[in-house]
């Protein structure tokens, strides 16, 4: 079964459709029209914006008019996280909208009821929706029946996709993120089990929320996207980076050219012997060897297929010389990173980060890399770097900490999901935070 989303069909078969966000205030209507440009020449294929609430819903519609006028036709989706009103009011102006109907009230048949509505008017305007099931925000309803867990995440998405074949409503699509490999992929499995139970095929949207930055964000996606995309789970993709949008598009390409078999590993030969694999490469790039390693193993560490992994051969530098992965110690730096993405050993702190959108209201990029550098000897503990204390507090899950900015350059600071500090000063944040940690002994 396919979803139209515009001009652009996800699913039924067809080619595996990449995606991203912007990071604009999406008020800041020139700033977004620019940044929606060179993502569309970029190979966006879907671009989200965010739409916090209903005095945006006119600058959506103005963004996406000029688009149209500048000949750029790319779709654009509404990403609304708790108003179903907002929801109902940008509909006809976007090609998708994307919502955890779960959020939409306490109450669940109220959310059932104002969902049915929002399907309505998204069947009169030809506007697809995408039910966004992310771990660490499922309602009371839901979680109150099975926890927090990825057998939620599934029976959650499921009651959705119910009421959309209910009401005969076809172009819908569904993820279920989490920034834990596991978990993600353990829920992408089980609803996909589910919809087979019950003769339903919605195409899917993959990928690894709050993955972080730089290499470890680039090895984390790959391992959870990977691991299902080699199982032909996936008919969309967003590598979610705190980053430049537009760096997260090279990654997602790779991996839609991958899974299409366009592209091959450069892994030239490998050796298993009981669980452990010597695999040798010969690299264009160490980028290519990054994200080649992370397609390679990902999976079968996952799944503890394999326990061990050594990589030798070289990749080239940028003048073009050849490197030696061992001698160069970048093949035990992919092994660790990579350990540590499928959740098999963990030898420096985990980091959730989401990639910041229209309601980061302060400098989260900058945040990560200081908490990153900061925080590195820490053992044994999990810190998320979030955007904003609207959903950031929800989304970071399972996260020890939590460094959440508020705007105003202030930031509040997390113990698990409960505030212990609020409205630290930025230039505060990060010792506030080590004080916190090594008070708890993880050090
Ligand atoms: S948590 Fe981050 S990505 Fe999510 S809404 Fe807030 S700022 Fe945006």
């Amino acid at each position: 079964m396919a979803a139209r989303v515009g001009d652009v069909l996800i699913g039924g078969g067809g080619h595996i459709v990449v995606q991203t966000m912007c990071d604009t205030h999406t008020s800041d209507v020139e700033a977004t029209l620019a940044q929606c440009v060179r993502l569309s020449r970029a190979g966006a294929e879907i671009i989200r914006l965010t739409v916090p609430g209903m005095d945006d819903v006119m600058s959506v519609r103005r963004i996406k008019e000029s688009l149209r006028e500048r000949g750029v036709t790319t779709p654009l989706v509404a990403d609304i996280h708790f108003s179903s009103n907002t929801a109902l009011a940008v509909a006809p102006y976007v090609e998708k909208v994307r919502v955890n109907p779960g959020n939409f009230h306490k109450d669940h048949n109220e959310a059932i009821s104002r969902f049915r509505s929002l399907l309505k008017v998204c069947r009169e305007n030809g506007t697809a929706i995408r039910i966004g099931v992310n771990h660490g925000s499922l309602g009371d309803y839901i979680t109150n029946l099975y926890g927090d867990t990825p057998e939620a995440m599934a029976k959650a998405a499921m009651e959705w996709v119910g009421i959309c074949e209910e009401e005969n409503f076809r172009d819908a699509v569904v993820s279920l993120k989490s920034s834990n490999t596991r978990v993600m992929v353990d829920a992408y499995r089980c609803f996909r089990a589910e919809m087979e139970k019950n003769s339903l095929s919605f195409p899917l949207h993959v990928g690894v929320t709050e993955a972080g930055n730089g290499d470890s964000g680039r090895i984390k996606s790959c391992v959870g996207i990977s691991t299902l995309l080699s199982e032909g789970t996936g008919d969309t993709i967003r590598v979610s980076l705190t980053e430049d949008p537009e760096a997260e598009l090279p990654v997602a390409r790779y991996l839609a050219a991958r899974y299409e078999r366009r592209i091959v590993s450069s892994m030239t030969a490998i050796s298993i012997n009981g669980r452990k694999a010597v695999a040798t490469y010969q690299s264009p790039s160490f980028e290519t060897l990054l994200l080649d390693v992370s397609c390679d193993f990902g999976k079968g560490l996952l799944d503890k297929e394999i326990d061990e992994l050594e990589l030798e051969g070289v990749y080239l530098d940028e003048s073009g010389a050849p490197v030696s992965i061992e001698e160069s110690g970048k093949g035990s730096y992919l092994v660790n990173e990579l350990m540590q993405a499928a959740r098999r050993r963990f030898y420096r702190p985990e980091y959730i980060a989401c990639p910041g959108c229209g309601r980061t209201m302060y400098g989260l990029r900058e945040a990560l890399e200081e908490v990153k550098a900061r925080t590195s000897h820490l053992k044994d503990v999990v810190i998320a770097v979030m955007g904003c204390v609207v959903n950031g507090p929800g989304e970071m899950a399972d996260a020890d900490w939590g460094y959440v900015g508020e705007g105003n350059r202030k930031v509040s600071i997390y113990k698990g999901r409960t505030p212990v500090l609020r409205h630290v000063p930025e230039n505060e944040a990060v010792d506030r935070l080590l004080e916190l940690i090594e008070g708890e002994g993880s050090i």
